[in-house]
């Protein structure tokens, strides 16, 4: 077994604390057992994170993992992850971003970036192919991300791709993000985890190519691909148009657009925030690396109180987080507020939700405007602007906010059941009453809220156009975990998800074949057994951490308080059932523990169990 084809082959080790670069082998078992991406991630941290270590301390390790079809010509193949011990939630944490780091990383020579220890003063990693170095970043540091990645273009070359962290990172702000080239690596406070190591950035130039094993199989699968792409009314039609708010308007009607901070399921101003709204504000079209379908767009404002705010989106969470969660109605607003996340380097679906608990407070009477500083209420868009600056200066009251709902809340009184997050990370924009598979994806992700371990919705959806009922318990632990080990996988290999809704498994899997030779990729049932292995992996590392069943759990409001309005009227979430077939159906006991036979199946030797 080699990994001379899809891989790089080599992994940079980087010690900031001896300020030591070294170059490894790829182990091929990895190459073959893991994939990349998430799966590289979850097996470097499993075996060498001290248990229990501290989020933020010197000892916890940042990994930027790549994947085999990352910065290949397969399609929308752009994508890299970072992975890391969340101080936001205490447990795992793996982002994924697209742009061209990734790609650019692989051009260098390197699958891998391992980041270890804590720089005495603040530091760039600088990789110009084989040549990886050290260098001082104390001039950027209390830099903004996009003056940061100008600077660093300006003194290293404009073909350097940069990550990078604001100043919500370096001053430990639990929702910061890493951003890279105007995306972001936001969810679960890698950016604070980088600041920590005073690491500022990372920029990467690479000249050298990516060898395939079978170059005219990879391309003709290519051929088939690219055009399955252009001929999906999704993937070559509404998100090329709207970008990822193509679905605004059907999350509303269908009663799974949360408002008020999960008060409403359905948003009486969506008209002026949905789809049309938004594009009329894109100037152009924007992709991540090989990308036919160009979700991404460049809007500007171009009159009004927001006029020169412009942002690379912006994208349906944000629109939401700022938008409907905040019953804010104005576009200027959101896109001002996406581009501050951005400069700031924070978490737009976080810093969304922490504004809108901030204004429930305020709405109830557990907070004061004295409290707060300025007027903070629902449907004020400058409150929104305000408390991101805060937020990304962590200054004032926003040192406290930046923590995320969960620790704000616990020195609100009566605010506990305001804040809307799982495990510790804020939810995103769909409200689990109105969808049973998303109340369980939301409980079972390794992450905390998020959605994008599984995404029921969609499934769901076309379900009930066939008579079967969106909010129905049956088929959804089934559903939840084979889309879990899906998308793992595809955050493994390096394609995008959103690919996914028109390339299929039955193409991935020959696109990693061709791509690697590797003989366990030439079945789709050995490729979703990686996601599958993967899943299990951060659940062991997750157990480890001190996860228990009672954290498999919604925030109280979603099983007391019942929607008044809307398609989703009257419902609340019913999980236990749900919860039950769906640790049986991972082969897990009731405790949410992995049993040995499922261990042994995956060839996780037992010893790993907690
Ligand atoms: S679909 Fe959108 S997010 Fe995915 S790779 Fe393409 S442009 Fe990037």
């Amino acid at each position: 077994m080699n990994t001379r084809f899809g891989y790089t082959g080599k992994i940079l080790d980087v010690d900031l604390t001896a300020a030591t670069l070294s170059e490894a082998e790829l182990d091929p078992v990895l190459a073959s057992d893991y994939m990349g991406g998430k799966g590289f991630g979850a097996k470097i941290l499993y075996d060498q994170l001290p248990p229990g270590c501290e989020p933020l301390s010197a000892e916890n390790i940042l990994v930027f993992a790549t994947g085999p079809l990352t910065g290949t010509l397969a399609p929308s193949s752009g994508r890299f992850e970072v992975c890391t011990k969340s101080p936001a939630t205490g447990l795992w944490l793996d982002s994924n971003c697209g742009g061209y780091f990734g790609p650019e990383l692989k051009f260098a020579g390197y699958d891998m970036l391992i980041i270890r220890g804590k720089a005495p003063e603040p530091t760039l990693l600088v990789i110009d192919d084989d040549k990886p170095q050290l260098a001082s970043a104390a001039d950027l540091w209390g830099v903004d991300t996009i003056a940061t990645h100008r600077q660093i273009k300006a003194d290293f070359g404009t073909d350097f791709k940069v990550a990078c962290i604001g100043q919500a990172g370096e001053k430990g702000a639990l929702i910061a993000g890493i951003i890279s080239e105007y995306r972001a690596l936001g969810r679960g406070g890698a950016g604070a985890v980088m600041g920590s190591k005073n690491l500022k950035a990372i920029a990467v130039r690479g000249s050298g190519g990516i060898a395939l094993s079978d170059p005219d199989a990879f391309m003709k699968i290519c051929r088939e691909s690219f055009n399955e792409l252009a001929n999906n009314p999704d993937t070559g039609g509404g998100r090329q148009k709207y970008g990822t708010n193509v679905i605004l308007s059907l999350m509303d009607e269908t009663g799974l657009h949360p408002v008020r901070n999960f008060q409403k399921g359905k948003f009486e101003g969506a008209d002026r925030v949905n789809e049309e709204a938004v594009e009329a504000y894109y100037v152009r079209n924007k992709a991540c690396f090989g990308c036919p379908i160009y979700c991404s767009k460049i809007a500007e404002v171009k009159e009004g109180k927001y006029k020169g705010s412009f942002t690379e989106g912006p994208e349906y969470e944000n629109v939401w987080s700022f938008g409907a969660n905040c019953e804010n109605v104005d576009v200027g607003a959101i896109i001002q507020a996406e581009y501050l996340c951005d400069y700031y380097g924070l978490d737009g679906i976080s810093a969304g939700n922490v504004i809108g608990f901030l204004m429930e407070c305020a709405e109830k009477g557990l907070l004061q405007e004295s409290d707060i500083g300025f007027p903070m209420a629902f449907g004020n868009d400058e409150s929104i602007i305000n408390a991101i600056h805060l937020m990304g200066k962590r200054e004032g009251p926003g040192k406290l906010w930046g923590q995320g709902v969960q620790k704000l809340a616990v020195g609100i009184d009566g605010a506990q059941d305001l804040a809307m997050h799982v495990k510790g990370l804020e939810l995103p924009a769909y409200d689990p009453r109105g969808s049973s598979g998303m109340a369980l994806a939301y409980a079972t992700s390794d992450r905390g809220g998020c959605h994008l371990r599984s995404w029921p919705i969609g499934d769901e959806l076309l379900a009930t156009r066939d008579r079967m009922d969106l909010v129905s318990l049956e088929f959804k632990a089934e559903l939840v975990k084979t889309q879990q080990d899906l998308f793992c996988m595809v955050n493994c290999s390096g394609m995008c998800l959103f690919a996914t809704f028109a390339v299929t498994l039955k193409q991935i899997t020959p696109f990693l074949y061709a791509a690697t030779g590797l003989d366990v990729y030439s079945s789709s049932e050995e490729v979703m057994k990686i996601g599958e292995r993967v899943n299990n992996l951060v659940r062991l590392f997750n157990l480890r951490e001190g996860l228990t069943r009672d954290l498999d759990t919604l925030p109280r409001r979603f099983f007391r308080e019942p929607l008044n309005e809307g398609p989703s009227r009257g419902r609340v979430v019913d999980l236990d059932q749900m919860m039950d077939e769906y640790y049986m159906v991972r082969g897990w006991d009731e405790s949410g523990i992995p049993g040995e036979g499922k261990l042994e199946e995956l060839g996780l030797e037992s010893d790993q169990k907690p």
